[in-house]
This record gives C-alpha cells, structure tokens and sequence, in this order.
C-alpha cells in the first residue's frame, strides 16, 4: 500500500497518508486528518546523486523516484538513454520509461503506470500460484 509523508501547512503536523494504489494517491485530494487543511507539502527524501550516470542500476526504486520528480523529464530522460546504452540488462520497461521521458511525460504518471502494472503482475502470480 502506498504512502506519503507531508508537511500541514496549517497545523504544522507530519502526518502520513495511505492510498489503496498509486492510481489512488495520484487522484486523491489529500487531507490533514488533525486539522482537514488541505494545505499539505509533501516531503520526498531527496537523495544527493553527484555522477548520475554512474549508479542507476543500483538505486532503489524510492530513490529514483526521488532523482526523476526533482528533474526535468527530458533531461532524465536523456539521462537514462546515455546509461541504458552501456547497460546490458535493460529490458523493455526500462526503454519504454526512457522513450516516455523523452516525450515530455511526467515521471510521477509513469512510475503510476509501472506500479499499476507490477501490482497487477503480483496478484496474477499469486492466483496461479494458489491454482498449483
Ligand atoms: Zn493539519
């Protein structure tokens, strides 16, 4: 289950919010539960990459998350053709999210998309995995 931390503007709480999927989160207004001010900041761990070309292969999914809301999408987009050429193990996700960037798509819609689809993957795997 996905969740976020924010900043309420108003109460001045940290507060965390649940969503039942990340096609949830994205169409949810989110909502102080001290004070119901809708005047929250989200906070996003920002995560210090000095050679971003180095280490995509070993960031953990919240960290690249983290680098591709911070950027512009066709720069990281770039980013991730330049790295992806040197990468042997890129599969098709991984040109599909680089070719989604280049177009100007927002990150936060793709990783939306992504999830969606992995949490779908993970149901199906356990369906069949109970049908053995
Ligand atoms: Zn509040």
């Amino acid at each position: 289950m996905p969740s976020y931390d924010y900043q309420c503007n108003t109460c001045g709480r940290a507060v965390t919010l649940y969503y039942k999927s990340y096609r949830a989160y994205d169409e949810a207004t989110h909502t102080c539960p001290h004070c119901q001010s809708i005047d929250l900041t989200r906070l996003i761990s920002r995560v210090a990459i000095n050679k971003p070309s180095r280490n995509y292969g070993g960031m953990s999914s919240q960290e690249m998350l983290s680098v591709l809301e911070g950027g512009d999408s066709r720069e990281v987009g770039q980013l991730f053709q330049d790295v992806g050429a040197g990468v042997p193990s890129s599969d098709g996700e991984y040109h599909e999210v680089t070719n989604r960037l280049l177009q100007g798509e927002k990150p936060a819609s793709i990783d939306a998309d992504l999830r969606d689809r992995s949490e779908q993957q993970v149901s199906k795997d356990r369906k069949s995995a109970a049908s053995d």
